[in-house]
């Protein structure tokens, strides 16, 4: 089986060759948790998450290790928690919002079908790491200390005569543009524009730890180092993928291969950079001041996670999606007729022609229209592939049971109703019989009459 990645940095799909096919290692930049995770959020998450289940299909379930880490220290929660918990010591407040978040952001992606990652790392658990990679910066060159601040200098970087890779070659920035670029009111201690923070003091009260460099006062990393730490930690120098969404691939990863290769020397971070596409809703950008921004916890409550998943995956990851209710409602049929069918037959092998367009660049919706190709023909494959996409997590009843208990409609009384019907019909009473069938319509129930008798299910 070979799979074909589109690489961010080469801008170009190449064949996916491991490091080692015993140790297939993929990092994915996590949430910051201070708030309930929006739909946008969930993109990330299962691309990435469909991504695994294929690695793991192909190497084998003991052979891929993925990170995803948990961003714990950061402005943003800082500020939730004085205001949310404004009794408490900081620290503490900022403890119950970390913990409180990162437990329904669990909740939340569990519901999606998303397998959690092998390793999940905080990065308050990771500031050791943290403190060795800026020390190794500042003694190759590449940092410097300023008034109790540690800043990485790209210029300083790609001055350097080595195999080290360009500052800017990922996000096909050149340094000398965002030089001239570079706003004119720039934090003092910055020695250019374009130098960023690695480490910084912490102000009065907030998290604070021993500092590098011999920097007397405590302080606190700054975002990007925190991933070249945990990746570090959990997936050594050099490693096989690494993903997140587009936004992210300037400021934040363009500095995490800056850092990582300037502190261990090597020409790479990542042999293959994967990024998604932006998520937007009914045609615009999803913000708090547009009054559409919707948290997964809020569709779930309307919605079943695996219909959430699918909505998802019927766009390729690098294309944008538009998140529409329209297309929610025919996930949602989708879905109801895959259960119908298959939730209950035994899986076979995942079907060929699902494998292979996922093999190219994770191409799923042109695995989900294989999908649609198998249900007249071979359930036990179609079982297969879809529990391999993280579907069917339940029984077929399950499955009807939630939507009737969803939709409000009483099981008794629609069985009642059903019978009362039916002895309309043997009576030949077909105007009551319509009445009823009416009223059961109204109520959201979908009746089906067979020889076998009358089925029902609740009408989406
Ligand atoms: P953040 O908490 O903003 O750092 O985002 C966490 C992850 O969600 C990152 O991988 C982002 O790129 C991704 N993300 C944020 N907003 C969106 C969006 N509207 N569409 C797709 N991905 C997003
Ligand atoms: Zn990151």
């Amino acid at each position: 089986m070979e799979l074909r990645l589109y690489d961010t940095l080469s801008r170009e799909k190449r064949t996916f060759l491991p490091l080692d096919a015993n140790n297939v290692r993929m990092y994915v930049c996590g949430p910051t948790v201070y708030d309930f995770a929006h739909i946008g959020n969930a993109r990330p998450v299962i691309v990435f998450d469909v991504l695994f289940r294929l690695l793991r299909h192909i190497y084998g379930e003991a052979h891929v290790k993925y990170v995803r880490n948990i961003t714990d220290v950061d402005d943003k929660i800082n500020d939730r928690a004085a205001r949310d918990f404004p009794g408490l010591p900081l620290n503490e407040a900022i403890r119950k919002v970390t913990e409180q978040t990162g437990r329904q952001f669990h909740a939340d992606v569990d519901a999606l079908g998303c397998l959690r990652p092998t390793v999940e790392p905080r990065a308050t658990e990771h500031i050791g790491e943290m403190r060795e990679i800026i020390e190794r910066l500042i003694a190759g060159g590449f940092a410097y200390v300023a008034e109790d601040h540690v800043l990485f200098s790209p210029q300083a970087m790609n001055a350097a005569n080595s195999s080290l890779p360009r500052y800017g070659a990922l996000s096909k920035r050149s340094l000398d543009e965002m030089i001239a670029g570079a706003r004119v009111d720039v934090a003092p201690y910055k020695r250019d524009a374009t130098d960023f923070v690695l480490w910084k003091p912490s102000k009065p009260g907030e998290p604070s730890w021993p500092s590098p460099a011999g920097i007397k006062a405590e302080g606190r990393p700054g975002w990007h180092v925190e991933c070249s730490a945990m990746a570090w930690k959990h997936l050594g120098e050099h490693f096989d993928i690494h993903g997140g969404g587009i936004d992210l691939v300037f400021p934040h990863h363009e500095n995490e291969v800056a850092q990582s290769c300037c502190a261990f020397h090597r020409e790479r971070m990542a042999n293959y950079w994967m990024h998604n596409g932006f998520l937007q809703v009914e045609s615009e950008k999803m913000s708090k001041s547009l009054g559409n921004f919707i948290t997964i916890h809020e569709l779930l409550a309307d919605w079943p996670g695996e219909v959430l998943r699918l909505n998802m995956l019927k766009t390729h990851y690098r294309s944008p999606i538009d998140w529409t209710m329209k297309s929610l409602e025919e996930s949602a049929k989708t879905l109801d007729d895959w259960y119908r069918l298959a939730a209950d037959a035994a899986p076979g092998k995942p079907a060929a022609s699902v494998i292979e367009p996922l093999l190219d660049d994770l191409n799923t919706p042109l695995a989900i229209a294989a999908l649609h190709g198998l249900r007249g023909n071979d359930v036990s494959a179609l079982a297969g592939s879809l529990r391999l996409l993280g579907f069917l997590s339940e029984s077929a009843a399950q499955w009807e049971g939630r939507k009737q208990q969803a939709s409000g409609v009483d099981a008794n009384e629609v069985e009642r109703l059903i019978a009362e019907r039916t002895a309309a019909r043997s009576r030949k009473d077909f105007g009551e019989s319509d009445r009823i069938r009416d009223l059961l319509a109204a109520m959201g129930v979908a009746i089906k009459d067979s020889k076998e008798g009358t089925t029902w299910e609740i009408a989406r």
